[in-house]
């Protein structure tokens, strides 16, 4: 138990951890401290996070699990190694956070606002019970790349396309520098709480699997070392753009994605170092584009806090009225558990799918592929897979995954484009000479699976069927595009 003393002089402010994992570059810790409060930093470990989906399998998987409790434990020695705690609770952020707030006698709670409706729904329901005790919730943007404040049009005018969006910020917005890690925090006579283990949560451990060639370790500090390592030690920003589409290799892309998502880095920390690169070693395509993939980021958050619950729908941002395939459909259980286990004979598809199911991540890439192949392919409710991803990937971030879902399905923003990824073309370009195939393979020892579909036939099929809901919405302009 770390119970320490209070200062009870000076009013405190709760500040409420979420995905913002980091003391560097945090903006409602840093206002909190000029506010000359002593903070109380707390982290709530919710229940419904790990609740089942109707998939049968949990909301957060063990991968992700894994990563937050180590990403836990490092603030938590960070914030030690400054003087203070970091407190874990195991409950509703609604009933910790105001039991916390009169306990410490906070006058106020700070956090880093969340666009996404489940988590906004929480922030409301925070905001309520605080009220009711007669304590201040006050949200910061904390987040994005582009600071929120600094946009050059409100969210609701959000540009339809990525390339619109980019051109106008790019144009206009500089990019903030990231705020200073705090040197000192105060101590509070609270308890500062056990971190609670996989076990508890009601997962099973991960276990190694032999063919993982790199384990994400969770926290600012292992971040911050990957970050080091990329880019300056292995020198691989310099090549980014050329490599970032590689299946199998670590360093073909930057593999910073867990950190972003849990906050761990900011994307403003991962700018000022491709600035700092590119003064110091070289500026090229390729140091743009990783820039280029942060503002993807930031534009599917802005996708989900415009549209909101209509990013989730079946029908995306337009209401396609594509008539998926759903889970109580006759053999649809079946197709998708082959594709969730990598059954379903095409190599680089069931390769990706072992590769998630033992690792928690596959590269974009294979995202892609994996993603087309469920929707286009087998026709099936592109929700089913977003679905399981979030159940599985180490980087989930609900705007990054169910944006990029209902994008590659045809759903999102700049709908109305059918994107259809031949497996076996991307295969023969991406996978050449088959390492990545055979990496995840192995076992098979050459007995693949027979092809579960015609590949041309399904894409065919799928091809017209989206252009025939496509020509159900109003002022239809169907583009068919093929990659
Ligand atoms: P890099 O290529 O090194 O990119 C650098 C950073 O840019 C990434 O860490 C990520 O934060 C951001 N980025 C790159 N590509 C994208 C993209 N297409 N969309 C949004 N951000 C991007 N990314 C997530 O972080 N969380 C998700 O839940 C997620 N789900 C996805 C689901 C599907 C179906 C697809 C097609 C993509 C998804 N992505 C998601 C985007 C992308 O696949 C991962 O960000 C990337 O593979 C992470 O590896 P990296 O860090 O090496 O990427």
């Amino acid at each position: 138990m770390h119970t320490i003393a209070i200062t009870p002089t000076r009013p405190a402010i709760v500040l409420w951890f979420r995905h913002d994992l980091r003391l560097h570059d945090h903006e409602a810790l840093t206002v909190a401290l000029q506010d000359e409060a002593a903070v109380v930093l707390v982290y709530c470990v919710d229940p419904r996070h790990y609740a089942a989906l109707n998939l049968g399998v949990p909301k957060t998987g063990a991968f992700r699990a894994r990563f937050l409790l180590e990403s836990l434990a490092d603030l938590r020695a960070s914030c030690q190694a400054r003087g203070g705690d970091l407190v874990v609770r195991v409950g509703e952020p609604e009933r910790v956070l105001p039991e916390l707030a009169a306990t410490v006698g906070a006058r106020s709670v700070y956090c880093h606002r969340d666009a996404a409706p489940e988590e906004a729904s929480v922030e409301r329901a925070v905001a309520q019970s605080l009220r009711r005790i007669g304590v201040a919730m006050r949200t910061f943007a904390g987040h994005t790349l582009v600071h929120a404040d600094d946009l050059p049009f409100a969210v609701e005018a959000l540009p339809d396309t990525f390339s619109q969006y980019r051109n106008r910020v790019e144009r206009r917005v500089d990019i903030r520098v990231p705020l200073p890690t705090p040197q000192s925090l105060s101590l509070f006579a609270v308890d500062a709480g056990e971190l609670p283990t996989i076990g508890s949560l009601g997962l099973i451990e991960p276990t190694s699997d032999v063919r993982e060639l790199f384990r994400f370790r969770g926290g600012e500090t292992a971040g911050r070392d990957r970050l080091q390592v990329w880019m300056w030690d292995a020198d691989r920003l310099r090549t980014y753009k050329t490599t970032r589409n590689g299946l199998l290799l670590t360093d073909d892309s930057s593999k910073l994605s867990p950190w972003l998502a849990h906050g761990c880095l900011s994307p403003r920390l991962v700018y000022a170092e491709v600035r700092r690169y590119e003064r110091e070693r070289v500026r090229n395509a390729d140091t743009d584009w990783l820039v280029f993939e942060l503002l993807w980021r930031d534009y599917f958050r802005l996708v989900l806090e415009r549209w909101g619950a209509r990013l989730f729908a079946a029908g995306g941002l337009n209401g396609l009225p594509y008539p998926w395939r759903r889970l109580g459909d006759g053999g649809v259980r079946d197709d998708f558990d082959r594709w969730t286990t990598g059954q379903t004979g095409f190599p680089l598809v069931d390769a990706a799918m072992i590769e998630l199911a033992a690792t928690g991540y596959t590269s974009n890439r294979a995202r892609q592929n994996v993603a087309s192949f469920l929707t286009r392919v087998l026709g099936i409710d592109w929700r089913l897979g977003a679905a399981w991803f979030e159940s599985l990937l180490v980087d989930y971030d609900v705007a990054s995954n169910w944006g990029n879902w209902a994008y590659v399905s045809g759903v999102g923003n700049d709908a109305r484009g059918f994107r259809f990824f031949n497996v076996l073309k991307q295969a023969r370009e991406y996978d050449p000479n088959g390492d990545f195939a055979r990496h995840w393979l192995s076992a098979r020892d050459g007995n693949d699976p027979l092809p579960m579909v015609d590949l041309f036939a399904a894409a065919d099929a799928s091809a017209l069927t989206y252009e025939r809901a496509v020509a159900k919405l109003p002022a239809a302009q169907g583009v068919v595009t093929r990659r």
